[in-house]
């Protein structure tokens, strides 16, 4: 893909935007982009600079998000509503092409890496909580505020924040450094902080080295506490990223949005679509935190297609789905027959999320109930009857302490 209208190829070092940006390694990459921590020697502060394709579709998109993130960040000027903010943009002439780049908030691990580093077995309820009303608090913004539907909410775009403080209070001489949440004088910034004494030499050129180790994972403990041993008690807090499939409301992309198994039953049949997608999507992600597996794996079988199978896994779970859908829908008759049973796979099981749960995800059956008191309503068919983000934020479920 390195090559005319593709990506750019980036060496460590390189300048950009008349030598602001310094680039400094690479990130990540997606279909349309890599992305490279930069260093912005205006700010002083480390960005990520997310250059795109140069073809002109590419420069097409990366207008619309620029568009869609200069709306979010203008409408945040507090920099409080869990959205990733976009600092500046400008175009990148290269040897293959001309390409849009946006410089972004720098921020840290997407939550699937969190999963995977707490070897898919779910987090702390607590710890749900916490990104929950972070993504809910983004929601309310982008839905309420801005009319934005975001459409492709998933694990990997929500990246936990990245920077790691060096704690300001001194700790007992001779004691390793340890993981804490922040203090208030310590910044809202960051996840955690290590506490290290201030005043120790070594112990301070220690503390620099594993704040360095740890940077380098961007956001948090692989290395010191593999497993989640770490993760306990820290206060995870997150940011909604990647809105470049977002529409506003009122003029929506595509026909067919979202990532497959975090894909709404309106979207599948084509019964039109609004904010209440983010709101399916999101009970998907707050049900895989809580247990490390996606909620739906939708595969097609011999004689259904994946659409079928994903319908099918719904209705077992879920229960059956309202007249209006399974008849209404630009394609509900490829796969309702007229008393709203599903043509080509007749046997469903019958599964309680309650009990799945408990079963299979050894929750207690206190944890389960409150949890599905809080999810159930998110995953009524019918989008009209989901609850807002606004009325999710008032959910009980996210004030239980524990
Ligand atoms: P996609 O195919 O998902 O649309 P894309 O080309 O639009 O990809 P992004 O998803 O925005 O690109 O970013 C690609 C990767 O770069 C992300 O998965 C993430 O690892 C990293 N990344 C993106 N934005 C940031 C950020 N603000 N801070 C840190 N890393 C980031
Ligand atoms: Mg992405
Ligand atoms: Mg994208």
């Amino acid at each position: 893909s390195y090559r005319k209208g593709g990506y750019h190829a980036v060496k460590i070092a390189d300048s950009f935007a008349g030598g602001r940006y310094i680039a400094q390694k690479k990130l990540g990459w997606g279909e349309f982009s890599t992305v490279w921590l930069a260093y912005d020697t205006q700010s002083s502060k480390y960005v990520a600079l997310k250059i795109q394709k140069s073809a002109p579709q590419f420069a097409e998109a990366a207008l619309h998000e620029i568009q869609i993130l200069s709306a979010i960040t203008k409408g945040d000027p507090s920099n409080t509503k869990f959205v990733g903010h976009l600092i500046d943009h400008f175009k990148h002439a290269g040897p293959n092409g001309q390409h849009s780049c946006m410089v972004l908030e720098f921020l840290g691990e997407n939550l699937l890496r969190l999963i995977k580093y707490n070897r898919y077995k779910g987090l702390a309820m607590t710890q749900v909580r916490e990104i929950c009303k972070c993504i809910l608090i983004a929601l309310d913004y982008l839905h309420r505020e801005l009319k934005l539907i975001h459409t492709d909410l998933k694990l990997e775009n929500i990246l936990l924040y990245s920077t790691i403080v060096p704690s300001k209070d001194p700790v007992r001489s001779g004691t390793a450094p340890v993981l804490r949440r922040p203090t208030a004088s310590e910044g809202t910034n960051s996840n955690y902080v290590l506490a290290v004494n201030s005043s120790e030499k070594k112990l301070k050129q220690k503390a620099r080295k594993a704040v360095a180790r740890i940077s380098e994972r961007r956001g948090f403990v692989e290395g010191v506490g593999k497993g989640g041993r770490c993760l306990d008690g820290i206060d995870l807090r997150c940011k909604v990223v990647d809105f470049g499939n977002a529409c506003w409301e009122s003029k929506p992309l595509a026909q067919e949005i979202q990532t497959r198994q975090y894909r709404a039953p309106e979207v599948i049949v084509e019964s039109g679509y609004s904010f209440p997608v983010d709101m399916w999507s999101f009970a998907c992600i707050a049900f895989e935190l809580a247990t490390g597996e996606m909620m739906f794996t939708p595969t097609a079988g011999e004689g259904y297609s994946e659409d079928e199978d994903h319908l099918a896994l719904m209705m077992e779970l879920l229960g059956k789905i309202p007249r209006k859908m399974t008849a209404c829908g630009a394609r509900s008759k490829d796969y309702f027959n007229k008393y709203g049973d599903l043509k080509r796979i007749r046997r469903l099981k019958n599964l309680s999320l309650e009990k799945l749960l408990v079963e299979k995800y050894t929750f207690s059956v206190t944890d389960a109930h409150e949890f599905v008191g809080f999810l159930c309503p998110l995953l009524d068919f019918d989008p009209e009857k989901r609850p807002t983000a606004q009325q999710c934020l008032q959910h009980p479920w996210l004030n239980i302490s524990s």
